[in-house]
């Protein structure tokens, strides 16, 4: 057994299958003391199992869980210095707030007189104070979610686990949970692992992220570096809103690469990790925020500048979608092939100007990226 101070959670080699299904594959990690990790990916990818793993109800196949110092091998569930927030909250709708938070102190021995004080300073904290006497059917949908954190809180974990908690609050309870999470989190200190399929949560919440994928992490990073700098294809196409155009590698060069797609539309980009080389197939991958809009007459393709420092393509606008701040266009783009017309549809981000309030659809535009703002990755074969 290592004794780290840094890291609240390593885990070491960790797999677990249902039967040939391999749900998580040789996953190892650490979390740092008192950081919010996510841990972020589709459904069916294996995030629960391994939640399940570290908080004991399931055990690993392979592999080594280590909290706060001590191997967890043999340590039963209520014995791991972790809680666990689930989806459905499950507070007892018969107890009183005050109950349901001091349920975990009672049922470890603590007296009564020393529950009272630690969940009242609890729900002062949480924002709850006086509410301890109501039922939790008199609580609203973001009051229930703080008692929840607060019942768990309250036996002091070293770690504390959270297993896509806002799935079932409505948007606008989510945007503000999301924040009042954030919030509760720096305040305690305790370490976090949280688990969503929601890559704006794991953006908005997080110290760092694992993007996982099929039983593995794909990547682990900041929130920045996932977004600037995806590691690979489906981190690229999972975190963040992106533009994917797949076609034939023709050029190589330093610090940028040359993609020719089936409908003849020449890109530039600069390549992501692993080598790529001509006559591969990539996928170029640009955000809808990189590429600037410019109101154009003709209508013949746009080719990108010899020195591969942008690209600038011609299409017609085929939509606008009006979302405030996140307001977009999408255009269909004006293909050299024959065929090619209408094939290659981009996404991109309204400027916030006013210039473009007057956009309508079938005007032609130009859309413009700068070389280095966009991706190329190995295609999958
Ligand atoms: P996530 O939480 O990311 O949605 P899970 O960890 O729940 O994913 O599931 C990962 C994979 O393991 C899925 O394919 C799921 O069907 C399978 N799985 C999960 N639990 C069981 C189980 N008890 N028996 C069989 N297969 C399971
Ligand atoms: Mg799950």
């Amino acid at each position: 057994m290592t004794q780290t101070s840094r890291a609240d959670l390593e885990v070491r080699r960790v797999t677990r299958s249902y039967g040939a299904h391999v749900a998580v594959a040789e996953l190892s990690f650490e979390v740092a003391r008192g950081s919010f990790f996510s841990i972020l990916g589709p459904s069916g990818c294996g995030k629960t199992t391994l939640l399940r793993m570290i908080a004991g109800f399931i055990e690993p196949d392979e592999g080594e869980i280590v909290i706060a110092g001590q191997a967890m091998a043999t340590v039963a569930p209520n014995r791991r210095p972790v809680n666990m927030v689930f989806q459905h909250l499950a507070l007892f709708p018969m107890m009183s707030v005050a109950e349901n938070v001091g349920y975990g102190l009672a049922r470890r021995g603590v007296k009564a007189g020393e529950i009272k004080t630690k969940v009242e300073a609890m729900l002062a904290r949480v924002g709850l104070a006086g509410a301890g006497s109501k039922r939790p059917d008199q609580l609203s949908g973001g009051q229930k979610q703080r008692v929840a954190i607060a019942r768990a809180l309250v036996l002091e974990p070293a770690l504390l686990l959270l297993d896509e908690p806002l799935g079932a609050l409505d948007l606008k309870l989510r945007e503000h949970m999301k924040i009042e999470l954030k919030q509760l989190q720096a305040a305690f200190g305790t370490t976090f692992v949280y688990i969503t399929h929601d890559q704006s949560e794991a953006l908005v919440l997080s110290d760092h992220v694992a993007v996982m994928n099929a039983g593995r992490f794909e990547q682990v990073g900041t929130p920045q570096q996932l977004y600037y700098h995806p590691a690979t294809p489906f981190v690229a196409g999972f975190v963040g809103a992106n533009n994917a155009l797949t076609g034939r590698v023709s050029r190589v060069e330093a610090g940028w690469l040359e993609v020719v797609t089936p409908q003849g539309l020449q890109l530039h980009a600069r390549p992501g990790a692993g080598a790529l080389q001509v006559g591969d197939t990539a996928t170029v991958f640009v955000r809808p925020e990189a590429m600037t809009l410019a109101r154009v007459t003709t209508t013949s393709p746009a080719a990108p500048g010899p020195d591969g420092a942008e690209v600038t393509l011609h299409g017609r606008v085929s939509s606008l979608l009006f979302d405030g701040a996140n307001s977009a266009v999408l255009v269909d783009v004006i293909c050299p092939a024959p065929d090619g017309n209408a094939a290659v549809e981009l996404h991109v981000a309204l400027p916030q100007t006013g210039q473009f309030a007057d956009l309508t659809v079938g005007e032609t535009i130009a859309c413009r990226f700068d070389t280095q703002r966009a991706v190329a990755f190995k295609a999958a074969a």
